[in-house]
């Protein structure tokens, strides 16, 4: 494959990726005999997963694991699992973070790529998306079968193929080339990345990737690493912007570094979206006829999707038209070991068209780290002005033992406001904006 050593920074030798090739090979096979003898085993769904100390985002991280590791659970807490990470360590990991494992197979199967370049697809069909290529003689478990497609491990996510380009054979024979081809992928670094035609900032830019994305790693050339999109394509991305580790065996010793940006996260936070008012309480009422409790469950719905999206655990103090009392918020907020509290609220003033824009609101000053950080958001990527961070005396703020915050996102009684507020444009703006403040508070707390 033409790799030079000295090009690279986070390569494991050959012999380390042959011998790893066969534990993946053994657990994948020692897992299924498991699976069916232990039920109270789950498999990690995050990239790394942290394992802490006790249940709770603030708890202390005391390991890591990685996506597709097994877990023993021994016992559920605040909808976290205490786990047996080995023989003397036992930690807690989010339950939301992990499944039941279900892949299961009676006898390990394997095949060998017969096409020269064959699609991998998320679904048995060829017009099911593409999830990658695999070339001829490429190795795979396969772990279903199912009419005309095999059902395979694919960079550590269920995959398919057709059967047509894949030849069973008894066990895999050359560990290193399904190995190059297969389980080692290219981690973009902390900013979003350009990928390129070529292996130089003077060819063109084909698309961007995420931080802390993986790409498939095809080959290296000079300081370039050539990779494999969702999409199919191939393109190209700077080695000192990105690092390339084999997928099943991120060492958590040498990229502590990395790995803590990627699992000290808002994954791990259990969020409780409170939309303000309800039933018989209206809130705000615009001239125009909208409600503030409808305004604000419209919102909160695209929040929690949102932040679903983003792996959070996300509870609502309501998710219809009805009346939950102010104490009862903060109740079930402590009742849910949640780890922050999110109000939301749309304003009128006494006066017409004397106040317009966002506010946020604390209590604590310890909530003002949280507040500034959602703020900033709100101001600089929100359609309305912003009137900064505010000390409010709100009961769901002041008797609250989470963190907590409560926004006005508009004033009802202000008529530029009154035509943006009621749109899903205007709140699927703030509501990125919120979780663009909570993806970087959590993952620059600690
Ligand atoms: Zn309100």
């Amino acid at each position: 494959m033409g790799i030079s050593e000295s090009s690279i920074h986070n390569y494991l030798p050959k012999k380390n990726i042959f011998l790893f090739l066969i534990f993946i090979l053994l657990s994948l096979t020692v897992a299924s005999s498991i699976v069916l003898a232990n039920e109270n085993r789950v498999i990690v769904k995050a990239s790394v997963l942290n394992v802490r100390m006790g249940p709770g985002l603030s708890y202390d991280v005391m390991t890591q694991v990685n996506e597709d590791q097994r877990l023993n659970v021994l016992d559920e807490e605040n909808q976290w699992y205490k786990v047996r990470i080995s023989d003397d360590e036992i930690g807690w990991v989010a339950s939301w973070l992990v499944e039941n494992d279900e892949i299961s197979t009676e006898n390990q199967r394997y095949g060998k790529v017969t096409g020269t370049e064959v699609n991998i697809r998320q679904y048995a069909g060829t017009d099911s998306q593409i999830m990658g290529t695999v070339y001829e003689n490429t190795e795979l478990s396969i772990l279903y079968e199912e009419q005309d497609w095999y059902q395979i491990l694919y960079m550590g996510k269920v995959a398919w193929i057709s059967k047509q380009f894949v030849e069973l054979i008894d066990a895999p024979a050359s560990q290193a080339s399904s190995a190059e081809t297969s389980t080692q992928s290219v981690t973009i670094g902390e900013a979003t990345t350009n990928i390129r035609t070529g292996p130089s900032t003077e060819n063109e830019v084909i698309t961007t990737a995420s931080p802390g994305q993986q790409l498939i790693y095809l080959d290296t050339e000079k300081e370039w690493y050539k990779v494999q999109l969702e999409d199919g394509r191939t393109g190209y991305v700077a080695d000192w912007v990105s690092s390339l580790t084999n997928v099943e065996t991120v060492n958590v010793e040498e990229t502590t570094e990395a790995i803590s940006r990627a699992a000290t996260n808002l994954s791990e936070a259990t969020i409780m979206i409170d939309a303000g008012h309800g039933g018989k309480d209206p809130g705000a009422v615009s001239e125009t006829g909208f409600y503030e409790k409808d305004v604000a469950l419209s919102t909160a719905k695209l929040l929690q999707k949102r932040l679903q999206d983003a792996g959070a655990n996300v509870m609502m103090t309501r998710s219809d038209d009805t009346f939950i009392s102010l104490n009862d918020r903060v109740y079930l907020t402590s009742k849910a070991s949640a780890d922050a509290f999110i109000s939301l609220h749309y304003d009128a003033m006494e006066i017409e068209n004397s106040m317009s824009g966002t506010t946020t609101y604390y209590y604590a000053d310890s909530e003002l780290n949280l507040a500034e950080t959602i703020n900033r958001y709100l101001k600089d990527n929100g359609p309305l002005s912003n009137n900064g961070v505010r000390y409010g005396n709100y009961y769901v703020l002041r008797n609250n033992p989470t963190p907590s915050i409560l926004l006005e996102l508009g004033y009802l009684n202000n008529d530029l406001d009154i035509s943006m507020v009621n749109t899903q444009s205007y709140q699927t703006t703030v509501v990125e904006a919120i979780y663009q403040g909570l993806r970087e508070y959590y993952s620059s707390a600690q």
